[in-house]
């Protein structure tokens, strides 16, 4: 994915590595060797800016309000981030919240509107949950052996 004329955002799945501990920190030398078995190719890797390793665990916090205590984004969920959805629906959170809060504050908000915030986000992110659940059991696959050349 081009970021810039001059750089290229590069993600990869590599079923070999994928029972590497998230917290271990990626190599040059890793990334290359994924690349080359995954593609047949390093892509012209070099003067990388960035890299980080990324998970599947799915979870979700029971709920979403505890007083005065309010979770959104990623720390009320975690998932694969297949399709790409995960600081969507965060976004969508912050946008559910913000004018209840703000109501809150200001003094007009009925008691029940803050806990309207979980009520409404939970469901939806439990389907989404299900959702990237079952992306990721159609990638798991036997390794995948795409081949850039030949597409
Ligand atoms: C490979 C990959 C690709 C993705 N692609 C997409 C995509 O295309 N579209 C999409 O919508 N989503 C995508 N996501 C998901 C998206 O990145 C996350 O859902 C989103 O970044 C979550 O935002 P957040 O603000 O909730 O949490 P975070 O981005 O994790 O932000 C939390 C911040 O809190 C800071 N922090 C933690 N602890 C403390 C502390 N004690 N004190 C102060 N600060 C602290 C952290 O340093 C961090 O900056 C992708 C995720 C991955 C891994």
């Amino acid at each position: 994915m081009p970021i810039n004329d001059h750089m290229y955002r590069v993600l990869m799945i590599d079923m070999e590595r994928s029972n590497i501990s998230k917290d271990e920190p990626v190599t040059l030398e890793e990334f290359r060797s994924s690349l080359i078995r995954t593609t047949g190719s390093d892509l012209g890797l070099n003067d990388v800016k960035w890299m980080s390793r990324f998970g599947n665990a799915t979870r979700q916090a029971g709920r979403y309000r505890n007083g005065r205590l309010f979770l959104a984004g990623d720390s009320a969920h975690i998932h694969f981030p297949a399709g790409g959805q995960g600081m969507n629906v965060g976004l969508q959170e912050a946008m559910n919240l913000g004018w209840k809060l703000a109501g809150a504050i200001k003094g007009w908000a009925p008691d029940w509107l803050l806990n309207s915030y979980h009520a409404e986000r939970f469901p939806w992110n439990t389907a989404l949950l299900r959702n990237t659940e079952v992306q990721t059991l159609l990638l798991d696959v036997t390794p995948l052996s795409l081949n850039f050349e030949a597409c």
